[in-house]
């Protein structure tokens, strides 16, 4: 494919997003040049989507652009930073114009959402997978780390948790879910939308963060771990919707993947500013699951209090 790469360049990866006031140069030289306002910081992440591990071989071309792009938005999001622009390394079993034109497309629209500039990469030949490397600024020292949650904060969420499970469960004819949970657990799998717009709040309020890719129990473990803190998690608390609540199955919630939800952490004086949220975002609203402790990792499901640590009688969703 190497007599086709400037080509597929040119023609697919030329000109995705919106030109930004801080790149030098973009794609076409040996690298791209970027500037880094004086007052600000840069930080960076990279995500790698590997064909039939991270997504299905058969989802669409440009849900495939799309969610390449939003998983690393979403690190971004947790880490509260302002996008700037991605570099995409994009390795193709073939030269397919069709493929590469939806690819393309469903990328564009979300570089374009999320204001940010592809700037460069590479292509090459292999078995299907997309690594993205995305920049994103936040004014010096207030980007939020995993570091800093607190006994006594609440721990929040924002959305929904499980959707992106339940979707792929019933794609895979594992669950029959009812009609009409059907399409938004489908979009929720390969539709995933980074909370950037949490980021202000983020900026002010939390004491700590991380993006729920790989299921909240196990996301929050690695906040716990990088703030040395514990934990008690409220089952009937998390949001889910009806049918996980119905049938208890609330493992997709606490133990799958893909949410790419903002999980975090606000001391509980700040009550007033989690209520003023919701009220003002109700597409992205915060939900309080639980608490900070000092030590322990524990979820009260209502009768029982369950260890996560040592997680025995407790079923993993699979
Ligand atoms: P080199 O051989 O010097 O590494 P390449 O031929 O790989 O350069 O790339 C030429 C230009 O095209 C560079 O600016 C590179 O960043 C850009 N580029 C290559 N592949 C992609 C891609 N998939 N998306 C965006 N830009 C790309
Ligand atoms: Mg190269």
């Amino acid at each position: 494919m190497a007599q086709d790469e400037f080509a597929i360049i040119e023609r697919y990866f030329s000109s995705i997003g919106k030109p930004a006031g801080n790149i030098a140069l973009g794609i076409g030289d040996d690298a791209a040049v970027v500037d880094v306002p004086p007052t600000e910081q840069l930080v960076v992440s990279m995500d790698t989507l590997v064909g039939g591990v991270h997504f299905p071989l058969d989802t669409s071309p440009a849900d495939i652009g799309h969610k390449a792009l939003a998983v690393n938005l979403s690190d971004l999001a947790a880490m509260a930073a302002t996008p700037a622009w991605f570099l995409l390394s994009l390795t193709l079993p073939q030269n397919d114009a069709d493929w590469l034109h939806q690819f393309a497309s469903g990328l564009s629209q979300t570089a374009e959402t999320f204001k940010l500039q592809l700037i460069g990469g590479d292509t090459c030949q292999g078995g299907l997978s997309i690594s993205i490397q995305i920049a994103g600024l936040v004014p010096a020292a207030r980007y939020i780390t995993r570091q800093h949650a607190s006994p006594g904060d609440l721990i929040l969420v924002t959305g929904e948790l499980g959707n992106a499970a339940l979707g792929l469960a019933h794609k895979q004819g594992r669950i029959d879910l009812p009609q009409n949970l059907q399409a938004k657990c489908l979009l929720a799998l390969n539709r995933p939308q980074p909370r950037l717009e949490l980021v202000p709040f983020l900026r002010e309020h939390a004491s700590a963060a991380i993006d729920i890719s790989d299921g909240l129990q196990g996301d929050l473990a690695h906040l716990l771990k990088a703030s040395g803190c514990g934990a008690k998690l409220e089952q009937l608390a998390l949001p889910v919707n009806d049918w996980i609540g119905q049938q208890g199955c609330y493992d997709y919630a606490l133990a799958a993947g893909d949410d790419y939800e903002i999980c975090c952490c606000v001391a509980a004086t700040r009550r007033n500013e989690i209520d003023s949220w919701n009220r003002g975002h109700p597409d992205c609203r915060l939900s309080i699951v639980g608490e900070i402790t000092r030590s322990g990792y524990f979820l009260h499901d209502g009768e029982r209090l369950i260890d996560l640590d040592n997680a025995q009688g407790y079923q993993h969703f699979d």
